[in-house]
């Protein structure tokens, strides 16, 4: 760490005031996980579970870019491992590195994020040094929040819903100078207030999960369940499904979680989730040895729910993909929805249209959230009305070997990064509120020991 950083590290430590940090020199360069251009096609012909984040993500030096007049430079004191870090340090589908040459082409600031290296990362919470002189609303000195919807406001296309922008981009992953770094670059327009009863980990591996979970469940741009609907959740204890879970609850619909496991069935009844089914114990084989999929064995799952909650889904939360969207599209109840934002384990999809189309279901996609989205989702974290599902804490040094876990599915709910912050557990600025959310903060965690 450069005395540079180490001096912004100390004086966020000390909660020394806005003024002061902006005073402080903005180092040259920062530490970032990254991966490297010029490796992009080291895991050629090997198969995806051979890919190892251990091997291509690196932590070392980046020089730190200009600021443009909507941008925030911030401290960050923890971040997060997504999925998108998996596919980023797996180069797959298809290496970054063609997402940052696209946004380089596209303006003088995009042209920034045109570099032989990516640094990686698409959450963080931390304290913002220096602003860009287009901002308003923010100051050195907040503690901030950052959701990954990287879009540029003078696109016309980005005033209904922001996600529909046709210059949208997700930050850490089709932009440069991400999270998982000591420094990171935003736009004005990805940061919320930190919730303040939570540590800086805590709070830094909520905004890509939560917000994406609460816009495929609450929003009106996608299912906007109703109380009492049954809502049918695949990897309900993993980064999305753990945030679907409680919204369902929080929004009294009735969740049937899957998971795989005995000890993530337990997390699950702890949070209030009633209806588990341990997808492994049941020996669901969608897929036959022939390359076919087995309707029968649909029927087996669909039974199953029904035995549990007395009727089919109303809505499926869908992200697993090839393995499993066949199932979901059978099991959703007439007129139900299928609501998808992913496909983890294949993106060509087959399901049998006859049940989609003969009872009136809907498939709908689903990507991350507007900001107005991420913040009612960071809002209500702030709250203490979601909470975070962090499971254990990795120091930025350890981001390939975390990135490693979250590939292999070994994980629970959230895997946090520290980045500036030298230990777990600062950064609380309610304590009171904090001891009256302990046990539901600490979920996860628990169910680790
Ligand atoms: P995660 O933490 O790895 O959780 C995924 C869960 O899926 C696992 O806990 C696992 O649960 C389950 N699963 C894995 N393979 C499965 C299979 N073959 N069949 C059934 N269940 C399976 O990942 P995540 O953060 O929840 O993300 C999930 C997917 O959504 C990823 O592909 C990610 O890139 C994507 N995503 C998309 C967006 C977006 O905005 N479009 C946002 C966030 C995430 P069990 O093994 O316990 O069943």
């Amino acid at each position: 760490m450069s005395s540079e950083i180490d001096a912004i590290r100390q004086a966020v430590l000390d909660g020394v005031r806005g003024e002061d940090l902006a005073a402080l020199p903005v180092p040259e360069a920062a530490r970032g996980a990254l991966v490297r251009a010029s490796e992009q096609e080291m895991f050629d012909g090997l198969p995806s579970e051979e890919k190892d984040p251990r091997k291509s993500v690196h932590v070392e030096e980046f020089p730190i870019p200009e600021l443009a007049p909507d941008e925030a430079l911030v401290a960050v004191m923890a971040s997060s491992i997504n999925f998108n870090t998996v596919w980023t340090s797996i180069f797959e589908p298809l290496p970054t590195f063609a997402f940052l040459k696209r946004l380089g082409r596209e303006s003088v600031w995009g042209a920034r994020h045109d570099q032989p290296f990516h640094v990686m990362g698409s959450d963080a919470a931390g304290v913002i040094l220096r602003t860009g002189s287009a901002i308003r609303m923010w100051r050195p000195g907040d503690e901030v929040t950052i959701h990954c919807n990287y879009v540029d406001d003078q696109d016309p296309s980005a005033h209904d819903d922001s996600m529909l922008a046709s210059n949208q981009r997700i930050w850490g992953f089709e932009s440069n100078y991400g999270g998982l770094a000591e420094l990171t670059v935003v736009k004005a327009n990805q940061l919320m207030p930190k919730p303040r009863q939570l540590t800086w980990e805590e709070a830094a591996v909520n905004a890509l999960t939560n917000s994406t979970s609460y816009r495929m469940i609450v929003s009106p741009n996608g299912a906007q369940m109703t109380q009492d609907q049954v809502v049918l959740i695949w990897g309900a204890s993993g980064g999305i499904g753990a945030y679907a879970c409680q919204y369902v609850l929080n929004g009294g619909g009735i969740p049937v979680g899957v998971v795989s496991n005995p000890q993530r069935a337990a997390v699950l009844r702890e949070m209030g989730v009633e209806h588990v089914i341990d997808r492994k114990a049941e020996g669901y084989r969608f897929w036959g040895d022939d390359g076919r999929q087995d309707q029968a064995e649909w029927r087996r799952f669909g039974k199953k729910i029904r035995e549990l909650v007395g009727r089919d889904p109303d809505i499926v939360f869908e992200h697993p993909g090839r393995q499993t969207m066949g199932a979901s599209v059978f099991v959703c109840k007439r007129g139900g929805m299928v609501i998808t934002c992913a496909a983890t384990s294949g993106y060509t999809i087959e399901y049998d249209n006859r049940y989609l189309w003969m009872n009136l279901k809907t498939i709908k996609g689903s990507h991350f959230a507007n900001y107005r989205e991420a913040y009612a989702a960071n809002q209500l974290v702030a709250e203490g009305r979601i909470q975070p599902t962090l499971s254990k804490t990795f120091t930025l040094d350890e981001t390939g070997e975390a990135a490693y876990e979250v590939h292999h599915n070994r994980h629970e709910g959230k895997l946090g990064v520290l980045c500036l912050a030298p230990e777990p557990g600062l950064g609380v600025s309610d304590p009171q509120r904090r001891e009256e959310l302990l046990p539901k903060i600490t979920l996860f965690r628990r169910h680790q020991d």
